[in-house]
Order: structure tokens, then C-alpha cells, then sequence
């Protein structure tokens, strides 16, 4: 479903991706592991076009992304942020029907029957009426998976989904991130949650330093990490 090849990336004189190649295949789970700052966030904006790179080509779905408009390509690839993503000024159910309703001319009365049947999804079908500012961490980050899929992306990138909340509230959304994965929608998730990594991915990339270190299954991954620096990371974690 999407292709990288050779990508590299300059924030000034620094080389934060030093040539990135990677595929997956529709309906695959890829979890992106790796320190702060080794590049991880900006290959999921490079996906989505949010980031420019230099040098390589992106594909999705066989097309070099250089040549869609991003407003085409994001409609097909939605992505779910750190800090929830939604409208403030609107309620639940406006938010989810939003970018349908405007960007794909879905008609209202279908929009809101897929918003509802979405609310469900992610545990929220009571909330449809409620502002952003009277809901918890946890149920805006599900407002904000449940609004990506709105569009029915065929691929959603997720950048640390659970990492800007209260633990007691990481819980509820990995099971909404298992139920989408379930469901066959195509996922790179960066991530820090182990236990979601191994149970849900199909491979596992290790960045370091602007690179794939490893790019293996689970399994492989945390039995035979390939180097050290790979062997140190399961061993911190592990
Ligand atoms: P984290 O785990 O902390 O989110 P990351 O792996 O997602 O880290 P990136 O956000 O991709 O890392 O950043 C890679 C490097 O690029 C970092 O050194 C960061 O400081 C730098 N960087 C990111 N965005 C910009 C920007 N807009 N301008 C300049 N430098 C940037
Ligand atoms: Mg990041």
C-alpha cells in the first residue's frame, strides 16, 4: 500500500532521515520503535505530506505521492496525533461527519449513520452530543481515531497515540487501536507500548539515527534483535 525509497531529510544541516526504504502491503500492522528524536514522527509526515524530503519517492497505492495533491492523498491516509486532533468548537458527533460532509460531498444523513456506527466502535455512542472540553484524555483520543476513520482511510498512521495520557487511560485506547487493526485497516503505529508492538504488528522497524536498524516480526524482533543497539533497547523495555 505505501513505498519508501531512499528517502532523506534535512531540518537545516541536519540529516534527520539518512535514506529510509520500506514497504507494506494493504491490511499490514507496522509498529515504529526507536529514541527520541531518531526521525520516527518524521517519516509519518513524510507519508502524509506534511514533511518535504530531498531526495527519494514515496508511493501509495503504486502513485509517487510528489505528484497528488494533498488534499487527495489525505483523504486516503489519515493520521492520529499525539494531542487529539479535533475540533474544539464543534461537539462529537460534528466533529466525526466534518471532513465526510466537506471533503468527500458525503451526503449528511450517511455521514451521521457512519459517525454513530463508529461512536459505537470506540465505546463513545453516549458522547455524541458532548463538547471536546467535557471529555477525559482518553475518550478525546478516541474521538480522534474514530474521526480518522470517518474518512475510511486506507491507511492510518498513528504518532504516540497514548503517550500524552494519564496511564490509567492508556487501556481504552489500545483496545480501540486492536479493534481497528482487527478490522483489516492498513497501521503504522510509533509507539511505546510493548505489549501492543508484539501482539498486533505484523513487522517491527527500529529507528536509530535517521535508519532502519531492524525491520523484522515481533517474534524475531525481541528474540534476535540483529545488533546491539537493537539488544540494548529489548533489554531496557524487556
Ligand atoms: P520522539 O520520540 O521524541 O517523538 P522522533 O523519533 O519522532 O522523536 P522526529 O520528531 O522525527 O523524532 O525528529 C527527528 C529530528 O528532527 C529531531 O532531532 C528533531 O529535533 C528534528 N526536527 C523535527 N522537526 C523539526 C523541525 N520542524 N525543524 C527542525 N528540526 C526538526
Ligand atoms: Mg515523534
Amino acid at each position: 500500500i505505501v513505498r519508501l525509497e531512499n528517502i532523506h531529510k534535512q531540518f537545516g544541516p541536519l540529516e534527520v532521515l539518512k535514506g529510509i526504504d520500506f514497504g507494506m502491503e494493504t491490511g499490514q500492522k507496522v509498529v515504529i520503535l526507536g529514541p527520541s528524536g531518531s526521525g520516527k514522527s518524521t517519516i509519518l509526515r513524510c507519508i502524509n505530506q506534511l514533511e518535504t524530503f530531498e531526495k527519494g519517492a514515496i508511493y501509495f497505492r503504486g502513485l509517487d505521492i510528489a505528484g497528488m495533491k494533498a488534499k487527495d492523498l489525505r483523504r486516503q491516509v489519515g493520521m492520529v496525533f499525539q494531542r487529539f486532533n479535533i475540533f474544539s468548537h464543534l461537539n462529537v458527533l460534528e466533529n466525526l461527519i466534518e471532513a465526510p460532509i466537506q471533503v468527500k460531498k458525503t451526503p449528511r444523513k450517511e455521514a451521521v449513520e457512519h459517525a454513530l456506527a463508529l461512536l459505537d466502535t470506540v465505546g463513545l455512542a453516549d458522547k455524541r452530543q458532548a463538547m471536546p472540553s467535557q471529555l477525559s484524555g482518553g475518550q478525546l483520543q478516541r474521538v480522534g481515531i474514530a474521526r480518522a476513520l470517518a474518512m475510511d482511510p486506507a491507511l492510518l498512521l498513528f504518532d504516540e497515540p497514548t503517550s500524552a495520557l494519564d496511564p490509567e487511560l492508556v487501556g481504552e485506547v489500545l483496545q480501540v487501536m486492536r479493534k481497528v487493526a482487527k478490522s483489516g485497516t492498513s497501521m503504522i503505529v510509533v509507539t511505546h507500548e510493548m505489549g501492543f508492538a508484539q501482539d498486533v504488528a505484523d513487522r517491527i522497524l527500529f529507528m536509530d539515527g535517521g535508519k532502519i536498524l531492524q525491520d523484522a516480526p515481533p517474534k524475531e524482533f525481541f528474540k534476535n534483535p540483529n545488533c546491539e543497539r537493537v539488544r540494548n533497547f529489548v533489554k531496557t523495555i524487556g
